[in-house]
């Protein structure tokens, strides 16, 4: 595990940054973070930016972080190590016990303790419950910034895309040195190669099955019946087969109190397909059925669909770990299922299964035989 892999940039730089539409010109020193920048002590100011790999201290020096904070299920998560050191606390001062899963961290007036994938966040003896829960990725523990920083005697504002901390009881600090957003991945631009790469934190959202080669059931098929082409990718399996999280991340969706279409509604949202120049989203989301949505890192989105039950421990704001089941295969959303067919021999049980990445789903741009290489790659492998 390597928690602390750290980019020291100590490059003094001119650099223009906006303010209130005013540019500036301020020379700046870049700081490595495997140390508090003000230890023990309340900084005036701190800025975090979504996607950016830098953040701002007292609204002059500039830290640099491996892994860009980011906005899951609503909240901005930040790497353990590097929110502790943001607030001012040293190495020491972050615990992390494997065995229970927990986290404390403790400074002169704090102590604060948070578990993975639970709620409850504790400062001095009090406790208070969290939208959203700390989970781990590759290795790492992402906390929710606003709730840890709340707990350690600051206060947050989310304005204009930045997440601003600062002392309880200040004034709401000047802003001037914005952080440097560098990673806008992109799933149009990447190559092949790059997007195994990026994707190869996920697996097979069904144990042991394979990605199929029939083009039909493979990202960009048309879908003459809605108007529309396919988003993902379709695992033909029997009904009731677990489907499990291709990777860890945040539940944001999960459809418990799904009910099926009639078959008036249904022939109603073909009809509005076929009206249109490509499927609604409205639409389409009827026909994706029973759903599940996860969000892992780097603003990826995994979709289950056409599920037939889902797990009673995946709920909203909840993290899950790769691997880890969410729900059975079904053929909810379709015409089997409208008429009535999940158990029979017509009733085709499937998941279907995308990975979205902002507006772009996995292969959106890509021939077949390279979705095929592909998705085989990411998930069978
Ligand atoms: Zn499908």
């Amino acid at each position: 595990m390597n928690l602390i892999k750290i980019i020291i940039l100590v490059a003094i730089s001119t650099m223009l940054f906006a303010t209130l539409g005013l540019a500036i010109q301020q020379q700046v020193e870049k700081q490595p973070v495997d140390s508090p920048i003000n230890p023990e002590k309340l900084v005036r100011s701190i800025v975090f930016q979504p996607g950016a790999k830098e953040y701002i201290v007292d609204n002059s020096q500039i830290a640099s972080i491996d892994v860009a904070p980011q906005v899951i299920a609503g909240r901005i998560f930040v790497p353990v190590r590097f929110l502790g050191h943001a607030l001012g606390l040293t190495s020491e001062q972050i615990i992390w016990d494997a065995a229970t899963q927990t986290i404390t961290l403790v400074c002169s007036k704090y102590s604060v303790d948070l578990a993975i994938n639970n709620k409850v966040i504790t400062s001095n003896g009090i406790s208070k419950t969290m939208d959203v829960v700390p989970w781990l990725a590759d290795g790492r523990t992402q906390l929710p910034a606003r709730f840890v920083a709340e707990s350690l005697g600051y206060q947050t504002l989310w304005q204009n895309g930045l997440l601003i901390i600062w002392p309880i009881g200040e004034p709401v600090p000047k802003i001037d040195v914005l952080p440097e957003t560098v990673n806008e991945y992109d799933l149009q631009t990447m190559t092949v190669s790059e997007t195994i790469e990026f994707l190869a934190f996920l697996d097979s959202p069904v144990e042991n099955a394979q990605v199929t080669t029939i083009a039909g059931q493979l990202p960009n098929a048309p879908r003459p019946y809605r108007n529309g082409i396919h988003e993902g990718i379709d695992y033909y399996l029997a009904a009731g087969t677990p489907v499990v999280a291709a990777g860890a991340g945040i539940v944001i969706r999960a459809d418990h109190d799904f009910i099926e279409m009639t078959l008036a509604e249904y022939n109603e949202a073909v009809r509005l397909s076929q009206a249109t120049a490509i499927t609604p989203e409205k639409m389409l989301d009827k026909f994706r059925g029973q759903q599940v949505w996860l969000q892992h890192q780097n603003g990826i989105i995994t979709r289950y669909a056409h599920l037939q039950h889902i797990s009673p421990n995946i709920k909203v704001g909840y993290a899950v770990t790769k691997g880890q089941q969410i729900g059975n295969i079904g053929n909810s959303g379709t015409k089997s299922a409208v008429v009535g067919k999940i158990l029979s021999a017509g009733g085709v049980p499937h998941l279907h299964f995308e990975v979205w990445l902002g507006d772009t789903y996995l292969g959106a741009n890509k021939s077949l035989s390279e979705n095929i290489y592909m998705y085989r790659a990411i998930f069978d492998y």
